[in-house]
């Protein structure tokens, strides 16, 4: 098979975001790309950030890998890119995927202690250890990336969900909007996601271009959920409150988690199109059955509870409590990614593909 990188790339951008509730780690993404320990190959290479994606998924043992990836000025200017690299970059740029700043400094560092989540790194951050303690021995908080057989991975231990301390939880508890309306990061496009203000003296800042941000009102809260198909997170997605979503096979509305891609055999068969409501509402998260065949909650009190069956049909909303999970069907669940019922893991896919590494090395 050929190696394509087009789709390389497209898969890689499945796994980036700017919405800190989905993401599972901060990353410099130029450092990935010039790191060419990783393959011994050219100077800069955005196929970097696909290995990165891979050692996490192997790391987490998932296949939907979310990484909140910061780029400087520099990369996307990088002379040495290939002119695909750099539309690519472009593109994701400007649609808001990554997060560009015009210098990177302590950025990394920075969002990763706004939001809880755990920074990756390839040599640590030298100087700033001081003002972000953690940097020094917390291993589920800095993850290294390092080369290995066939690409890279992961070191460090295994990291918990975006969880914000008092004062992290106070600034991503607001609507932030950047003066600049067409900002990829804080504009009017972004309305329903939440990227991490720069600070600087106690100001929030737009990362990008350096000005103060609105406070735009409260954000409505949101819970974080995964789609687990056969013990294998596939996904992952944000319920806020008074944005209800569906999620079936094929659901009607644009909104909805569309999950057929990731169902086989009788699972494609017996989840419907439009198979449950989720509804974040003052009171928690409801569920909804619309589906032909059925739902059941897997209701449990505590993570090692034993679970109850809850049958649901007709559409009447279930208040979930937080330990419980929802089976669409056999093997096909969904739970909140800060309480997933025990998984197997294994079985998940590669970014990469069939890409050889050697295909990142200069052609001569
Ligand atoms: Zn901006």
């Amino acid at each position: 098979m050929r190696f394509e990188v087009t789709h390389v790339l497209d898969a890689i951008e499945r796994h980036l975001t700017t919405e800190f509730a989905l993401a599972q780690a901060v990353v410099d993404l130029g450092h990935v790309a010039w790191y060419d320990a990783l393959d011994g190959g050219r100077p800069v290479s955005l196929l970097r950030a696909g290995l990165l994606v891979d050692a996490m998924s192997r790391h987490l043992g998932e296949d939907a890998v979310m990484v909140y990836a910061v780029a400087s000025r520099d990369l996307l200017t990088d002379a040495d890119l290939t002119s695909k690299e750099r539309m690519v970059l472009g593109r994701w740029a400007g649609d808001g995927m990554i997060e560009v700043v015009p210098v990177m400094a302590d950025r990394v560092p920075e969002v990763a202690d706004i939001t809880g989540l755990p920074v990756i790194t390839m040599d640590g951050f030298p100087g700033l250890e001081r003002r972000y303690p953690w940097l020094r021995g917390q291993p589920e908080r800095v993850l290294q990336l390092v080369p290995a057989e066939g690409g890279a991975r992961i070191l460090g231990g295994h990291p918990a969900p975006a969880s914000p301390d008092g004062h992290g939880a106070a600034l991503l508890s607001r609507v932030w909007r950047c003066p600049r309306r067409d900002c990829p990061t804080f504009g009017d496009r972004r309305a329903t996601t939440q990227a991490v203000p720069r600070m600087r003296a106690a100001v929030p800042m737009c990362p990008r271009h350096d000005e103060p941000l609105v406070n735009s009102g409260v954000r409505p809260p949101s819970v974080t959920m995964v789609l687990i198909v056969d013990g294998v997170v596939r996904d992952r997605f944000v319920v806020r409150a008074g944005r209800p979503i569906i999620v079936g096979r094929s659901p009607d509305e644009p909104d909805g988690l569309m999950i057929g891609a990731y169902l086989g055999g009788n699972a494609a068969q017996m989840i419907s199109r439009n198979h449950v409501r989720l509804d974040l509402r003052d009171e928690g998260l409801f569920v909804g059955d619309l589906s032909t065949n059925g739902t059941v909650v897997r209701a449990r009190s505590a993570p090692y509870s034993s679970p109850d069956e809850v049958h649901l049909s007709g559409g009447a909303p279930y208040l979930l409590k937080p330990w419980d999970a929802v089976e669409l069907h056999n093997g096909v669940v969904l739970a909140r990614a800060d309480r997933m019922p025990n998984t197997s893991v294994g079985g998940y896919g590669s970014v990469m593909g069939d890409a050889p590494t050697i295909a990142m090395r200069p052609q001569v």
